[in-house]
């Protein structure tokens, strides 16, 4: 559960400030839309962190994963490059961090055949977040990538043998997924020896910052505060937000979720502990909250959204990243394939 994956993180924090470049980190997002803030403060402002501990960073544009909830994936290419210039704004730098997407290096998806051998229909079927998913999606039935697409995300992880993952509390079960497959494949073909890492979810202080509706914020489910949206935006999504009518303001996760999450959020871009955050604001109602909030958010947002514009300046940039990133994911993929042919005795 969550609380035991807080602790494990804090462990390997130790870890990483120990000895960074021990690890390995692959994590990416689905090209549906712009990043926002609940992708900052869950996994991105962590990425960046990583990178500048010296630790090797894989970030994946997970492009056919758009097809487990909709029929055709609308916009594909613009998403791409949206996605690719938030990475560059917020402090991925292309020439220490390989940014691809997955639907261009083959020798990743091939993986995805021994892998799914690996696991039961009963396994994928129990998964809670691809539940929440299916329960938020347009579509009248369940595709077949909709309930694999777990397996396809061990792929992701294990074909560069990433062994930290730094993710938002949805992806939890995702990564037992992949520590089980790791596990099995290592079991079954290793013969004696780990090919596969089993890799550790990194999560953040917010890892699961709620939208404007007081449920997950979601790309794609019209919740979300975009990492690009201008300041009037902004405050025009924040000043709706679902909050509660007690007027007192306190920072209480369990009890208090739509409250305590912008108090986290204005808490986390003032560098400033939630509750005393929230002690402060007291009496000044949600109104009061929300004025703060706006503040903080646009604040702290301002030179990447300052950034963020000039990179859109050219695309061209953007596309050569993209195509150098997939050159150096598939050199890594067709390596590890190789591998897993030997194991398996199908390297004739
Ligand atoms: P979609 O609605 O299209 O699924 P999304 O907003 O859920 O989009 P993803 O691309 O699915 O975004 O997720 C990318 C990463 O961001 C994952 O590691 C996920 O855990 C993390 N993440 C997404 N939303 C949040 C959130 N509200 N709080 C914390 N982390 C989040
Ligand atoms: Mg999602």
């Amino acid at each position: 559960g969550t609380s035991a994956a807080q602790t494990r993180s804090a462990a390997l924090e130790e870890q990483l400030a120990r000895d960074p470049g021990r690890f390995r980190v692959l994590t990416g997002d689905r090209p549906t839309g712009r990043l926002h803030l609940g992708h900052y403060f869950g996994t991105l402002h962590n990425r960046v962190r990583l990178q500048e501990l010296g630790t090797e960073v894989f970030v994946l544009i997970a492009d056919y994963q758009v097809l487990t909830d909709r029929d055709v994936a609308d916009h594909l290419a613009e998403h791409v490059e949206n996605l690719v210039l938030d990475y560059l704004a917020i402090g991925i730098d292309p020439a220490r961090s390989t940014i691809f997407t997955h639907s261009a290096v083959p020798a990743l998806n091939q993986l995805l055949l021994p892998f799914l051998s690996l696991v039961s229909v009963a396994e994928l079927g129990r998964n809670p977040t691809v539940k929440d998913e299916i329960a938020h999606s347009r579509q009248s039935s369940v595709s077949g990538l909709m309930f694999t697409y777990p397996a396809h995300q061990a792929a992701d992880i294990l074909f560069c043998k990433a062994d930290l993952v730094p993710v938002g509390q949805d992806q939890l079960p995702h990564l037992e997924l992949t520590r089980t497959i790791a596990r099995r494949f290592n079991d079954r073909y290793g013969n004696g020896t780990s090919v596969f890492p089993e890799p550790d979810a990194l999560l953040s202080a917010a890892p699961l910052l709620l939208g404007t509706d007081g449920t997950k914020m979601s790309k794609s489910r019209g919740n979300a505060i975009a990492l690009s949206a201008g300041a009037d935006e902004t405050a025009r999504l924040i000043r709706g937000a679902k909050t509660d009518a007690e007027r007192q303001i306190s920072y209480d996760p369990v009890g208090r979720p739509e409250v305590s999450s912008l108090v986290l959020l204005a808490a986390l871009c003032l560098d400033r502990d939630p509750r005393q955050l929230a002690d402060e604001i007291g009496g000044a109602g949600a109104a009061g909250l929300k004025s703060t909030v706006i503040e903080a958010v646009n604040e702290y947002l301002a030179p990447i959204r300052a950034r963020r514009e000039q990179l859109a300046q050219d695309r061209g940039h953007i596309r050569r990243i993209l195509r150098e990133g997939n050159e150096r994911a598939q050199a890594v993929a067709e390596t590890t394939l190789d591998e897993v042919r030997s194991a398996m005795n199908s390297r004739y």
